[in-house]
């Protein structure tokens, strides 16, 4: 089990990526001695159909520019690759069959971790990866605690939890800071700032 390489699985839509995501990646890789942490740019999110979602391939190029200054940060396009919706727990599946010899962290926001039950095959989940909770601004830490308490009772297993420097940034933020012609400078990095104006996204 110890001999097993440890992987961190950051999922987003990343639309766009921000340092919210980059300083909770962060954070676990280094409390957990992570060799690498892959983000995953998602597909066809089905937990975002409301809004029309920025190409996949725009997402995936400001995720590539957003890490390259990390060399413990890799991005993968397992799910951009896909036309059909693409759920967490069939990406664990596909990425353990390649390579059985990681054990894989499941890295969370809060948000996403109090919404957890609503995710596919949520026991599966737990049996492939470490869930990994990573505080969030917005989300009650005690709301928080309670979530772990009881989804570690419900189905036996193990959260693990790191508490992340409070960065209040939302990818639905940047998109309305944009659109009303807000400036969205340190909350991103500055490549992927450029990108986005290169490309007129979000206006
Ligand atoms: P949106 O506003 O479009 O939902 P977002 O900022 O929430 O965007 P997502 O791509 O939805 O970004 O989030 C991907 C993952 O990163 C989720 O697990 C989310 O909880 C986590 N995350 C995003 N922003 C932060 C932040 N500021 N601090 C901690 N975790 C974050
Ligand atoms: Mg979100």
């Amino acid at each position: 089990m110890d001999d097993k390489i440890k992987i961190g699985i950051m999922g987003g839509t990343f639309d766009p990526i921000h340092y919210g995501h980059l300083a909770t990646a962060e954070a676990v890789r280094k409390k957990y001695g992570l060799e690498k942490v892959l983000f995953i740019p998602s597909g066809n999110p089905p937990h975002k159909t409301d809004r029309d979602i920025t190409s996949k391939s725009h997402r995936y190029n400001m995720s590539i520019l957003a890490t390259v200054s990390n060399d413990f940060f890799e991005v993968s396009d397992v799910e951009i690759q896909k036309d059909r919706l693409s759920y967490t727990v069939d990406t664990l599946l596909e990425l353990s069959e390649k390579n059985p010899n990681a054990q894989y962290y499941l890295i969370m926001g809060a948000d996403a971790f109090c919404d957890i039950e609503t995710w596919s095959r949520v026991e599966k989940l737990f049996e492939l990866s470490k869930v990994v909770g990573a505080t969030r601004p917005g989300i009650d830490m005690d709301d928080f605690k309670r979530n772990i308490t009881k989804i570690q009772q419900k189905y036996k297993t193990q959260i693990l939890h790191v508490h992340v420097p409070s960065l209040d940034i939302s990818s639905t933020d940047i998109r309305d800071r944009i659109k009303y012609g807000m400036t969205i400078k340190y909350l991103l990095p500055e490549n992927v700032e450029k990108y986005i104006y290169k490309y007129n996204l979000y206006r």
